[in-house]
């Protein structure tokens, strides 16, 4: 087995309203369908941030946009390419009532692909809501993708491009290219992948750090009725900001799970048994795109995402388990991602709010107000770093809209 293998460097998320192609446009530039669990399938919504990798090739003899692809043999010329990138997608789902899956996910990325519809009014609720979360998350690189040119005659499509010109003007990402495609026939994709290469960079990280590993999915990976000596321990989906692992480390878990009798947090104590990427199975892994580990947990503790904003260290260099959150807060004026713009009233001393800390959205009471500065009484522990971006939302007609970002003070 290689040491870090192809191990992607770089996390690309997804962002749009929903049907607006973005499984599809990950499927035609990973070959791999991220909507892979049934009940996902059934409800035709991506219910997980699924994840998958892709790598991109550039040919040295055509000239960009042309020559881009995700095969190492040359779509335009059919000679060699070069191995220019590996990448994780973090594929979000469109739907409203998903934002908080939106959320974690966003943790974790490094830039994005807004997603917006050609044959639909621009911008529609979730396109202007997941553009803010992104802006809340400090996600600064984005190329935003015109899809389903196919679906109009030229002189529409190109009306709606200026309507996403008019729209993205608006924004904080006003300086983002704006591509047309047509994810489902695979129609510019080689000028996709060139505008991928040079709007989002991979981030320098430390792999010299403490190891931080922030985790976005967690699973069984047995098959039902397998044998006892046959068990696999639970495996962890995420994604580390700094430093490395290897196989035979031993690692912690916060905040880890509930111990009823002291009805507290205990972190939990493992070894990494494997490690892999979607580019197979690796000795180490090092910062940057989405990794997997395997664990000497109980498989069943890691079933279904459990472990999801989780955070995971070498023993003794993670911050304490705490409840306290303080944040300096900036609201936005309205709450957007419903058919109306809402305006955002201020923080009320008491109010119960959603926060998303890393990848994980926990629930808290505001216990101390003083401007922009507030504290909170989480409802349970997390991991909580200093510096750190938050996503705040409040519940507005039934459901968590987000209202502001806050920095942990
Ligand atoms: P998501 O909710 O943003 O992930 O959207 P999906 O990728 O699930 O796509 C929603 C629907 O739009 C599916 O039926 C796709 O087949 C269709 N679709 C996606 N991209 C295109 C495209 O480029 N052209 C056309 N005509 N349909 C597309
Ligand atoms: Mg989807």
């Amino acid at each position: 087995i290689k040491k870090y293998g192809y191990q992607p460097c770089v996390n690309i998320g997804t962002a749009g309203h929903v049907d607006h192609g973005k499984t599809t446009l990950i499927q035609a530039l990973t070959g791999s369908w991220t909507s892979v669990h049934s009940q996902e399938l059934k409800r035709g919504i991506t219910i997980r941030v699924g994840y998958s990798d892709a790598a991109f090739y550039k040919c040295k003899s055509c000239e960009e946009p042309l020559g881009y692809s995700t095969t190492p043999k040359c779509n335009n010329c059919g000679k060699e390419s070069e191995l220019s990138r590996v990448v994780s997608f973090v594929d979000s789902p469109g739907h409203e009532s998903l934002m908080a899956n939106m959320l974690s996910g966003s943790a974790l990325m490094d830039g994005a692909l807004l997603l917006v519809a050609a044959n639909e009014k621009v911008p529609k609720p979730q396109t202007k809501e997941h553009l803010l979360a992104l802006q809340t998350l400090g996600i600064q690189q984005i190329v935003v993708v015109q899809n389903k040119v196919d679906l109009l005659p030229y002189k529409e499509v190109m009306a709606n491009y200026q309507d996403i010109t008019k729209f993205v003007k608006g924004t904080f990402a006003a300086k983002s290219p704006i591509i047309p495609i047509s994810a489902q026939s695979g129609l510019n994709i080689d000028a996709l992948i060139g505008s991928i290469e040079s709007t989002i960079k991979t981030p320098e990280r430390d792999e010299k750090k403490d190891t931080v590993m922030h985790v976005l999915r967690s699973f069984d990976v047995n098959k039902p009725g397998i044998k006892l000596k046959d068990i696999k321990g639970g495996v962890i989906g995420g994604s580390l900001t700094q430093g490395i692992f290897k196989i035979g480390d031993e690692i912690e878990i916060k905040p880890g799970i509930m111990n009823e009798k002291k009805k507290s947090y205990e972190p939990l104590l493992t070894e990494i048994t494997s490690l892999g990427t979607a580019a197979g199975i690796v000795e180490s892994v090092k910062p940057g795109g989405l990794v997997a580990i395997g664990t000497k947990l109980d498989p069943s503790m890691t079933r279904s995402d459990s472990f999801i904003g989780s955070v995971i260290g070498k023993p003794g260099t993670l911050p304490e388990n705490s409840t306290l959150l303080k944040l300096e807060v900036n609201l936005f004026d309205v709450a957007v991602g419903i058919t109306e713009d809402i305006k955002v009233k201020p923080i009320q001393s008491g109010e119960l709010l959603r926060l998303n800390i890393g990848t994980a959205p926990v629930l808290g009471k505001v216990t101390k107000l003083k401007s922009k500065n507030i504290e909170i009484e989480l409802r349970r522990p997390a991991c909580i770093f200093e510096g750190g971006n938050v996503a705040i939302s409040r519940r507005i007609d039934e459901r968590w809209r987000l209202i502001g970002a806050g920095i942990i003070g």
